[in-house]
């Protein structure tokens, strides 16, 4: 026995969380979509339809990307979820990149490219690869190493909010699945508005809250993941803070890529965990030279296009 308190079986405090008003209009009423998991309530603004986290948890959401391992591990020393294993999904990312990377040197042949959120720079090889000339911004300091390093890909310094970058540098910018983590995503486009020349190009991909996974799935919907994904568009809100912030002549496309039969089965599995059974039989029954059939398959996820308001 000891006169030391023992700690064992004291709660411990819950994470602070905050409260923010809506991101596009300002108003704070809101109905409810998904009650709290602890790390944030998903909830739909009553005024103009942006869905997003509210209250969510107080710290700056940016800490948990500069953590290098966020890209190769599900869940990461702190306790919180990570990439799994970006490196893994190459053979599906590389391909997909060319293809975005090829769309965008079409209308800017040459550009001077901006991607925010490079992750390991897949996408900024692809456009180096097609001719354009790209930076990358990107919070984790493994990823920065890979892209300076081995590719070679100039990082800008700090993180989005902090980046130092002249008026009308780029010809584009780009940003894969990535706008939904920010803490302010009409900041975040305000900033990069201004930072692309006058007609320059945005490309944006983002689940689309719209599309009919998100609707079948209802409150469910992977995508909801509060304790990352901050905010929820779909055709008509992302269409409204890009024309708020001097965007023009915007395109809401269905972002369509390729997976494996194989891929598939596990990610189903991985979100949807009471599918087991059923996905375990069909695997069983799934053919080996199909199972590594790419097929593509639209899950969700909308590529937006913009261009700054200006000379084309
Ligand atoms: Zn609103």
């Amino acid at each position: 026995m000891t006169d030391q308190p023992s700690t064992a079986g004291m709660a411990v405090p819950p994470p602070a969380m905050r409260s923010v008003p809506c991101n596009l209009c300002g108003s704070a009423e809101v109905r409810t979509i998904r009650e709290s998991t602890g790390s944030g309530r998903v909830v739909q603004c009553r005024r103009c339809g942006l869905a997003y986290v509210s209250p969510r948890l107080a710290g700056d959401p940016r800490t948990q990307y500069e953590v290098d391992e966020y890209h190769e591990k599900a869940r990461l020393a702190t306790g919180r979820p990570g990439y799994t294993s970006y490196a893994g999904d190459r053979p599906i990312l590389y391909p997909y990149f060319g293809e975005r990377a090829a769309e965008i040197a079409q209308v800017k042949p040459g550009a001077r490219i901006l991607e925010v959120g490079a992750a390991s720079g897949y996408f900024l090889e692809q456009a180096r690869a097609h001719g354009m000339r790209p930076d990358g911004i990107e919070p984790s300091k493994a990823c920065q190493r890979i892209i300076r390093d081995e590719l070679g890909i100039p990082v800008v310094a700090g993180s989005l909010e902090e980046a130092a970058i002249e008026p009308s540098t780029y010809d584009a910018v780009a940003l894969f699945q990535t706008i939904e983590h920010f803490a302010d995503p009409r900041g975040g486009l305000q900033k990069m508005a201004r930072w692309l020349k006058p007609g320059g190009l945005i490309m944006i991909t983002t689940p689309d809250r719209g599309a009919w996974f998100s609707r079948l799935t209802g409150k469910r919907w992977f995508e909801y993941k509060p304790h990352e994904h901050l905010y929820y568009f779909d055709e008509r809100t992302i269409t409204r803070m890009l024309e708020a912030v001097g965007f023009e002549r915007i395109t809401v496309r269905r972002d369509v890529n390729r997976y494996s039969v194989a891929f598939l089965y596990e990610r189903l599995q991985r979100y949807y965990p009471a599918l087991a059974p059923v996905i375990r039989g069909l695997r069983r029954i799934t053919p080996q030279r199909l199972r590594a059939l790419g097929i593509p398959v639209h899950y969700g996820s909308m590529k937006v296009t913009a261009h700054r308001a200006g000379l084309s």
